[in-house]
């Protein structure tokens, strides 16, 4: 039926009256259920999801495993605070990103701390290294998302839309350019690259702005997700690695968006060869249950007790979500997300013979971004089209979303088939050729 049906159109118009208008819904889908990758709206139109509610049921949809694990823990009890009083799932939890985290160099010396969101475990994470190496300022990268909460917010710089009106930030957070080299910001070939951009932060800002010493943390995505799905080449990570270690300033790795398996590894951070201070974690750890957790070398984590505590932080409920989740993905999962994604990888990468607006397709496992763009050479930003293109695919029945100024981010559930991603495609390839032919339509 035309999108959106009656019940949907219905929904959109009370939200429209009292709920926030602050957030960014690019298209009218109310959803009514889900199963795996599949959703259904309230009209009963069927979809692909290949946004995963922004990369987060890691499982799918209302995993069985999932829900019997929520299921039987909401039977015993709901909440205590795991700030005031004990629970196996949250000493559990702990236990098992201990043992998993890239924290550490693997000697299992990792304390967690428990919140309820990316932006908590980030602001959880820039308190921790600011108390534990009495320095305040923190060093983070443009065209970085680390969260909206003021914390957080100073570190982010995606959209100034979302920093706008809210100054002025929390003070001694400097932004270096990211190791994007499909635009290299210094102009040069990844070919002849060995991480120069870094030199912004060597030589410039630790020269000119602060000094090393007074560095209390690097805050990095080892992809850049909202910024575009951005890889960088993995010398940019080792060398910040490298720098970071030098100076005795903490390394903090948000891995909230491309943690928990989505990359093909169970952390991004694996494939870089990369050992934090520092993890931060959240989205697909509970395949959609909230939970945040900031996750650090143990001889990081020292501050005493009422230094940091959140009410709801690692609830029951999450905790064992997040359980099962954990269980699931090493059953199978991320060695699906690592063949399904170079599946989907190569099929999308195909379609670069076809469609010249396509720039770039880059991406580890189910975390795959396609930068759209109006001329190879000069890469004119094709803004406008990827916009076109979210709509068109979801009157064709996928949820997809954009990321970036001009990229669309390919982030379904880690439990897609080679059949779905073949649909996904077939509708994609489908979707630019009509925006090619009338660009401005
Ligand atoms: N860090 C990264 C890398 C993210 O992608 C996000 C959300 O998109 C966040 C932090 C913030 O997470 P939340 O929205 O749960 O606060």
């Amino acid at each position: 039926m035309p999108l959106p049906g009656p019940k949907a159109a219905a929904l959109v118009k009370r939200d429209s009256a009292y709920v926030s208008p602050s957030y960014t819904r690019d298209y009218p889908f109310v959803m009514a259920r889900g199963e795996g990758a599949v959703v259904e709206d309230v009209d009963g139109n069927v979809f692909l999801d290949c946004a995963a509610g922004i990369a987060v049921t890691s499982t799918g949809h209302a995993h069985p495993e999932v829900v019997r694990a929520i299921t039987e823990q909401a039977q015993k009890f709901l909440h205590m605070s795991g700030t005031d009083f004990y629970y196996e799932p949250q000493v559990r939890l702990a236990e098992e990103m201990a043992a998993m985290v890239p924290v550490g160099g693997g000697t299992g010396q990792v304390r967690s701390f428990f919140s309820n969101s990316g932006t908590e475990a980030n602001e959880a994470a820039i308190k921790l290294a600011r108390y534990h190496t009495k320095r305040f300022n923190i060093i983070a990268f443009l065209g970085s998302f680390h969260g909206r909460t003021l914390g957080s917010l100073a570190a982010t710089s995606s959209k100034y839309v979302q920093r706008r009106g809210f100054g002025p930030m929390m003070p001694g957070v400097y932004h270096a350019p990211y190791a994007n080299c499909y635009r290299c910001p210094l102009g040069l070939k990844s070919e002849s690259c060995a991480a120069e951009c870094l030199s912004f932060v060597e030589d410039q800002i630790l020269v000119h702005l602060v000094s090393p010493d007074e560095v209390a943390a690097v805050l990095v995505e080892p992809i850049q997700g909202e910024g575009g799905y951005v890889v960088p080449p993995a010398q940019f990570l080792q060398r910040l690695r490298e720098l970071t270690s030098q100076h005795g300033m903490l390394m903090i790795v948000d891995e909230v968006q491309s943690g928990m398996g989505r990359t093909g590894r169970m952390f991004a951070s694996e494939h870089f060869g990369l050992d934090a201070d520092i993890v931060t974690i959240a989205k697909g750890v509970a395949s959609g249950m909230p939970l945040g957790v900031t996750a650090s070398r143990a001889d990081v984590m020292t501050w005493p007790p009422g230094a940091h505590a959140s009410t709801f932080g690692g609830n029951p409920v999450s905790a064992a979500a997040a359980l099962a989740t954990i269980r699931v993905l090493r059953d199978g999962l991320v060695r699906n997300a690592e063949v399904v994604g170079e599946y989907l990888f190569g099929s999308l990468r195909a379609l670069m013979d076809k469609h010249q607006i396509i720039g770039d397709v880059r991406g580890m496992g189910l975390m795959i971004g396609v930068e759209l763009v109006r001329d190879r050479v000069t890469k004119e930003r094709a803004t406008i089209e990827r916009d076109r293109i979210v709509q068109l695919m979801f009157h064709k029945g996928v949820l997809i979303l954009g990321a970036g100024r001009n990229a669309i981010r390919f982030a379904p559930s880690l439990v897609l088939t080679k059949d779905q991603a073949d649909t996904i495609v077939k509708l994609f390839d489908e979707s630019l050729t009509e925006v090619t032919a009338n660009p401005r339509a």
